[in-house]
């Protein structure tokens, strides 16, 4: 049996997206910037892509922007706030310390060129709150970006009221809602937001293709330069295919989202109820508040990359956290954001389902997970001697 668990770091093209996109290479291969009929043929399908995208956010067509993913997305959102608020001598970003890395390497660059960046700590249950945020206001403060779902523990914030917090405060408020969209219910104006980043390899589109929501009147920095596609905000030819991909796969996302919650998300309480029952583990992040197919357990005395090598072999497919990071020895700096020590942090699972997983797949792996952590464990010098006592238990 292959079970493949690791939706959150990308998921397979559903058959309506795969179908979309083939069919949009075949025929619909002209430059939507020329004025001749093939041309403007392309036009047509890129713009009709564009208003069904724009209604499944709750968005107008003007508000959307293509662009080559989610981390172009956050970059182009974070850069085009920081040049708009220094023009007013606003220079300080709020954010979190468990954002994408998408996120925080764009923050450290604006950094380096004279922004002050507040990172907000994260609750021992992952989420921030409005609280937090009101709290770390300034009359400088030209941006909030607060993730929707965190990607590796899976934790909904509370994005509606940290929203209102910010308009309230006339700040602009940016959410990287990569793990959201397609997921969850999302809608543009009801959650308060300015800027939304979305990509649509995380809900069964095409790779490399993603969009930059922006309200009406925020002015955008282009982040590349050239023709005046996307209305001049962000030049190159457009890639139809991808982006025809995108808006079947967001329209099928969006029409059976609450069937799918309720599918993916029992099976996500069958691996939360059955891998809770290891000894010496934890879930990481609130029990409730998570989008519905992520989980992420830490088990005491065992190396994550050492789990997921093992799983893999008995047909497991899951990840440490993020994609981005594993390979690295690292801890994960989000399971950090959320307290745990170090010792802990290393030897985390993380399995992100998707509706083409089955209860069956579920059941393979909450079989194998205890076993292998039993074997691992008995392998364990850090495990015996917590087993001795001469190191105390932490979870
Ligand atoms: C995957 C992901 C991204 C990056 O999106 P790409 O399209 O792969 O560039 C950004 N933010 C979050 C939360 C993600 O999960």
């Amino acid at each position: 049996m292959l079970v493949y668990a690791d939706n959150a770091a990308t998921t397979p093209m559903s058959e309506a997206a795969l179908n979309a996109t083939v069919d949009a290479m075949k025929n619909v291969w002209g430059n939507p910037s020329s004025l001749h009929t093939v041309g403007q043929q392309a036009k047509v399908v890129l713009e009709e892509a564009r208003a069904k995208i724009a209604g499944l956010l709750g968005a107008s067509e003007r508000e959307i922007y293509f662009t080559s993913g989610g981390s172009e997305a956050d970059n182009q959102a974070l850069i085009s706030a920081a040049r708009f608020g220094a023009k007013r001598g606003k220079k300080h970003i709020i954010s979190t310390k468990f954002e994408h890395h998408a996120i925080l390497h764009t923050l450290d660059a604006l950094a380096k060129e004279g922004f002050e960046v507040t990172l907000l700590d994260v609750h021992k249950n992952g989420i921030v709150t409005p609280d937090d945020v009101r709290a770390a206001l300034r009359p400088d403060t030209a941006l909030v970006s607060v993730m929707y779902a965190n990607n590796e523990i899976g934790t909904l914030q509370p994005i509606r009221e940290i929203g209102a917090v910010c308009r309230e405060a006339g700040v602009l408020f940016h959410t990287d809602a990569v793990q959201a969209v397609g997921h969850v219910p999302v809608n543009v104006a009801e959650d308060n937001v300015d800027m939304l980043s979305i990509s649509a390899h995380k809900f069964h589109g095409p790779k490399g293709v993603g969009v930059l929501y922006a309200k009406r009147g925020i002015v955008l920095a282009n982040v590349i330069n050239g023709g005046a596609q996307e209305r001049g905000k962000r030049a190159g030819t457009e890639n139809i295919p991808a982006v025809v991909g995108m808006a079947a796969a967001l329209e099928e996302a969006c029409a059976n989202l609450e069937k799918n919650a309720a599918y993916i998300g029992a099976m996500r309480d069958t691996l939360i109820a059955e891998l809770s029952k290891i000894p010496h583990s934890v879930l990481n992040g609130d029990r409730e508040k998570r989008v519905p197919g992520t989980v992420n357990f830490c088990f005491e005395g065992i190396e994550g990359e050492s789990l997921l090598l093992m799983l893999d072999d008995r047909g497991i497919e899951a990840s440490s956290g993020s994609a981005c990071t594993s390979g690295s020895l690292d801890p994960s700096h989000v399971l950090l954001a959320l307290g745990l020590p170090h010792e802990i942090a290393h030897g985390s699972l993380r399995l992100s389902l998707s509706e083409y997983n089955t209860p069956e797949e579920v059941a393979h792996i909450v079989r194998e997970v205890p076993r292998v952590v039993e074997y691992l464990r008995g392998m364990s010098p850090v495990w015996e001697n917590l087993e001795k006592g001469i190191q105390p238990h932490l979870i």
